[in-house]
């Protein structure tokens, strides 16, 4: 197995779910074209993507084991072993990621979510708990994970309060740089960027069609 890259990285997931959906039809082999041709990418990408992640070569005639490959990219993945997470801020966004019940699939457990309102008591089955109560909640059950989606004027304040308690890994939905220590591992979900992006794209092929 060689060293893994980012683009491979982000690529996994959605390997891992078409090919959990060919498990559900029973399909037991599959070519590395198959599944190329499923993304367009080159199949010698998808069998570099898999050999840096999987042993499992995959055979000249009966391709690569799906069986073989779930389980390899869900381990390389960590699926298997379930982080506990808090999340504060239970606003529109805060209310759709509780409502999510798809994160345990991505080895993500939401067990404590926190709001500064005490009007908001109980979202989807989870209890909201008081901002107060976040730093001896992480402390108590040794969460590394935290999920930022309150405004983002508040956002620095929690992100230092969950450092402060012990988490290791913040996953933040506020649109804001968040300053943080060399040894935090930060996700930015920054949608205005994503947004940007996908406006450009569309502008690029309306531009496309407008000169067909
Ligand atoms: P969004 O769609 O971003 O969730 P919203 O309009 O539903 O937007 P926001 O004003 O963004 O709500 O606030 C999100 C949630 O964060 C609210 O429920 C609010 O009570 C909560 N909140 C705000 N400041 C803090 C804070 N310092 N600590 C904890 N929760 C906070």
């Amino acid at each position: 197995m060689s060293s893994i890259s980012k683009e491979t990285l982000q690529r996994l997931p959605a390997y891992l779910r078409h090919l959990k959906e060919l498990q559900k039809q029973g399909v037991e082999n599959v070519a590395s074209k198959a599944i190329a041709k499923v993304f367009n990418y080159t199949s010698v990408q998808v069998r570099k993507d898999f050999a840096s992640i999987s042993e499992e070569a995959g055979k000249p005639k009966t391709g690569f084991s799906v069986n073989r490959l779930v389980k390899d990219i869900a381990e390389f993945l960590g699926y298997n072993n379930i982080n506990e997470a808090v999340l504060v801020g239970v606003g529109n966004l805060g209310h759709a990621l509780l409502s999510y019940s798809g994160f345990k699939d991505y080895g993500l457990d939401i067990v404590g979510a926190f709001d500064i309102n005490p009007n908001i008591k109980l979202v989807h089955g989870h209890k909201i708990y008081n901002l107060s109560k976040l730093e001896s909640f992480i402390k108590r059950f040794n969460i590394l994970i935290g999920i930022i989606a309150v405004p983002k004027d508040s956002a620095q304040d929690i992100c230092d309060l969950m450092i402060g308690a012990g988490i290791k890994a913040i996953w933040n939905f506020s649109p804001c740089n968040l300053v943080i220590p060399e040894n935090i591992a930060i996700i930015n979900e920054d949608m205005a960027s994503s947004l940007a992006l996908l406006s450009q794209r569309l502008s690029k092929i309306l531009k496309k069609e407008k000169n067909q």
